[in-house]
Order: structure tokens, then C-alpha cells, then sequence
């Protein structure tokens, strides 16, 4: 019987196994992989101390920092269930084991959303992506098409200026969001063809994506592209424990104390109803989310 058991090592798992390693928690780490989405992104600089760092730097500071603890740590191990133990303790179901603590923290941060057009699924990492820094070198020279209309499109197509040789932009809305900086250099780049009110029924394709299918003006229109970059938002990986309060989009509802409504089970991060999805924050939430169950520990023993 453990202590504790953090799952996800993102910015909040990590900050959290940190703490509870100076804590001298028993403790152990499950997790998929290390950084989390830090390593998705391109630039940062908003960490503070660090003026600009890339998120795969700031992803290895952070696992050099974690390796300086002796810490137990599963990774490339996707937690599949967190259970309710009869003596008021906690299963943590992965493919591997099972492993029981008094306390969990649900560090599982978020996950790219899927359009859920025909042609996604079985394209996928065959020219549909859902990251721009990890897969943009791949669409050297070529036409692509990035989905979506906020913050995070936007940057995709900013990263891909300068990768392909031109760049449809499938917009839903009538005009794109974001931030008016972005949308001026790509509006000023003469790579972009920014397509508002246009839905995308399907990706097109054999083995590859050959082209994207999409409605504009109740017209149907094939665009020739070899990539496909889905930017619409993300959603909460916070199905491995269906037994804690969540809000309407899947989060986890979260006290101050980094609580959630059932006593033993801690939460942090993107995984959360917490509106701020920074890595900042996300730390921050980390350290929080230990303290509390250390306290929570040291009250039930
Ligand atoms: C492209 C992009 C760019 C961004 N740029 C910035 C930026 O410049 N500045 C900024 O402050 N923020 C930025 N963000 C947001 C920031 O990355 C997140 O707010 C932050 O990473 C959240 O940290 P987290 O630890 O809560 O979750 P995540 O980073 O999502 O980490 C979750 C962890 O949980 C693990 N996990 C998930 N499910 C399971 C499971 N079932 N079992 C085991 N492990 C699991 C994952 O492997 C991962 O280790 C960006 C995000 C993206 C996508």
C-alpha cells in the first residue's frame, strides 16, 4: 500500500512527484509520458525564469529535475481505471499492474479533440495530425490544410509558413478568432487561403491523405492537400475515474485545496475545471495537489 500515486507527468504530475519527494512520500508516478503537451509546444514564454524556451526543452528540464529523486516511476503506462478499494484506499488499473495507495492525484491533462469526419481515423499519422511542432518537417514543400479558427489553428499556421507551400485555412466560424497579431501575419504571408463558414466532411485518401472534402456556401469543394492539421481544442482525459464530480465539458471539479468531492482523490492541471490551461499553472496546481494530500494523509493516519 502506497502513499500516494500520481498519474500523468506533465507539468502538474512532475511538480507533484517533485513535491512529494522532498515530502519523503511513498509514492509512485504512472504515467504515458514525460512533459505532456510542454513538448507540443513550440515556443514558451511564459514560464517564468526563462525568457524563451522551447517546450521540448522545458519538457527535459523538467525530467532532469524529476530524475534528481529517487522516484518510482511507470511510464509508457496508460492508467485505464482508478478504482474505489474496500478499506477506503485506491486501485489504479493500467495494462501493466495494479497498484494501491491511500491518495491519487489525477494528473491526465487534455488530449487533441478529433473532428469525427469519415477519413480521420483511418488517416491518421498517415497525413492527419494533431501537432504542428511535432509533424510540420514532414509537409516540406507541400499543401496542406489546417482546421480550426482560434488560438491554437492559428499557430499551427504560422509553424507551417514556413514549412509548406501553401495553406488552406478551414474556418467554421465566419471570421477567425484569436489573437489579432497572428491573424495579421498570416493575413500579410500570401501562402494562406483562409476559408470562413467552411465545415470539413471528410478526409480524403488510400493510404495518405490525397485531398480534404469540405461544405462552403452549400457548395461541396475537394482541396488538393497531402496534410492535415486538426487545431480545434482539446478535451480532458478524465475518463479513467468515473466516480468524481466533473462540469459539463468532463473536467474535474477542484476545491482550493486541489480536492475533489471524494475524499483521497486529488486533482491538477488541464484535467481540471480550473479556466487557466498554462503549464504555469498547471505546476503550481501541482504543488498544490500534493500539500493537500499530504495533509489529507497526515489526517487519516
Ligand atoms: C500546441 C500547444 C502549445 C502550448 N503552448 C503553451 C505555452 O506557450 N505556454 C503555456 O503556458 N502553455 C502552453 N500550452 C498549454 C500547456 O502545455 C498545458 O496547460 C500544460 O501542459 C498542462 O499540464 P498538465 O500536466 O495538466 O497536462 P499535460 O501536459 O496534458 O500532461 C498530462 C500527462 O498525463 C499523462 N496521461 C494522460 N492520460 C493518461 C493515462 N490514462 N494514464 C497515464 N498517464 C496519462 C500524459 O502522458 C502526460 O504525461 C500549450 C499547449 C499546446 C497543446
Amino acid at each position: 500500500m502506497l502513499d500516494l500515486i500520481i498519474v500523468g507527468a506533465g507539468p502538474a504530475g512532475i511538480t507533484a512527484a517533485v513535491y512529494a519527494a522532498r515530502k519523503r512520500m511513498d509514492f509512485l508516478v504512472v504515467t504515458e509520458d514525460i512533459g505532456g503537451q510542454t513538448a507540443l509546444s513550440a515556443d514558451v514564454e511564459n514560464y517564468t525564469g526563462y525568457q524563451f524556451i522551447t517546450g521540448q526543452e522545458l519538457a527535459e528540464k523538467f525530467e532532469e529535475h524529476l530524475k534528481q529523486f529517487d522516484v518510482q516511476l511507470k511510464r509508457d503506462e496508460a492508467v485505464q481505471r482508478i478504482e474505489k478499494a474496500p478499506r477506503g484506499s485506491f486501485i489504479v488499473h493500467s495494462k501493466n499492474g495494479s497498484y494501491e495507495a491511500r491518495a491519487v492525484i489525477v494528473a491526465s491533462g487534455r488530449r487533441p479533440r478529433w473532428l469525427d469526419v469519415k477519413g480521420e481515423a483511418e488517416l491518421r499519422n498517415k497525413g492527419v495530425t494533431y501537432c504542428a511542432t511535432c509533424d510540420g518537417p514532414i509537409f516540406l514543400k507541400k499543401t496542406v490544410a489546417v482546421i480550426g479558427g482560434g488560438n491554437s489553428a492559428l499557430d499551427a499556421t504560422l509553424q507551417m509558413m514556413n514549412i509548406a507551400a501553401k495553406i488552406y485555412l478551414i474556418n467554421l466560424n465566419p471570421s477567425l478568432g484569436g489573437d489579432p497579431i497572428m491573424r495579421e501575419k498570416i493575413q500579410a504571408s500570401g501562402k494562406v487561403e483562409v476559408l470562413n463558414s467552411a465545415t470539413t466532411l471528410e478526409v480524403l485518401g488510400a493510404k495518405f491523405v490525397e485531398g480534404l472534402r469540405i461544405e462552403q456556401a452549400g457548395r461541396m469543394r475537394d482541396l488538393a492537400v497531402q496534410g492535415v492539421f486538426v487545431e480545434i481544442g482539446s478535451v480532458p482525459n478524465s475518463d479513467i475515474v468515473d466516480f468524481v464530480a466533473k462540469n459539463e465539458a468532463r473536467e474535474i471539479i477542484v476545491d482550493n485545496l486541489n480536492r475533489t468531492d471524494v475524499p483521497g482523490i486529488f486533482t491538477a492541471g488541464d484535467v481540471t475545471d480550473v479556466p487557466e490551461k498554462q503549464i504555469i499553472v498547471a505546476a503550481g496546481e501541482g504543488a498544490k495537489s500534493v500539500l493537500g494530500a499530504f495533509r489529507y494523509l497526515s489526517q487519516i493516519s
